[in-house]
């Protein structure tokens, strides 16, 4: 085996960065088609999967790794279902995504972030968005999402661009601590 493959092998869990580390206010940078073939873009993605799974989000943005470029991960499996997650949603990597509105009709869900631990707040979005990105394979992709997956991409494409759940809140006095929020206010 090749040092480059051993590389490949060395999956680790990063540390996420929270609220306050300016990583998560900057703008990251679009990655170039080239840069998907690299032995370091490849571990980043093994270190996100590994990271988003131990951490048991729904999905990441490099920023969150203190990677200031424009990958998203997203995966919704069954340990997700506990937080009340209705659909499950295969795991997906989107480089440079973009997306557009397919309609104006919104909805809210109680949005968490793992930079903002133990916390939970009422974020409405667009339901039905496409996505145009490039896949981890170098190719570009579309993809339409409704619903649940819509808004967690949404979320995660704020990240790109520094921009953090609570900026989207109406009324940030329904920002909740976790152990509040699943006593008083989550819906059964
Ligand atoms: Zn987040």
């Amino acid at each position: 085996m090749g040092f480059a493959e051993k590389l490949v092998q060395t999956m680790s869990v990063r540390k996420i960065i929270k609220m306050g580390h300016p990583t998560l206010r900057q703008k990251a940078k679009p990655l170039q088609k080239r840069d998907l073939t690299k032995v370091r873009f490849k571990n980043l993605l093994s270190d996100m999967v590994d990271t988003l799974r131990d951490y048991g989000g729904v999905g990441l943005a490099a920023p969150q790794i203190n990677e200031g470029i424009r990958v998203v991960i997203i995966e919704i499996r069954d340990a997700n279902l506990r937080y009340g997650v209705q659909e499950l949603f295969p795991l997906t990597v989107f480089v440079n995504p973009e997306i557009e509105l397919i309609d104006s009709q919104t909805e809210g869900f109680w949005e968490g972030c793992l930079s903002i631990p133990g916390m939970r707040g009422y974020v409405e979005r667009p339901q039905n968005i496409s996505v145009s990105y490039i896949n981890e394979l170098g190719e570009g992709d579309t993809l339409e999402l409704h619903g649940f997956p819509a808004t967690v991409l949404q979320h995660e494409l704020d990240h790109l661009d520094g921009v953090l759940y609570v900026d989207r809140m109406k009324d940030l006095r329904s920002l909740s601590f976790e152990d509040e929020w699943a006593r008083y206010l989550k819906k059964n």
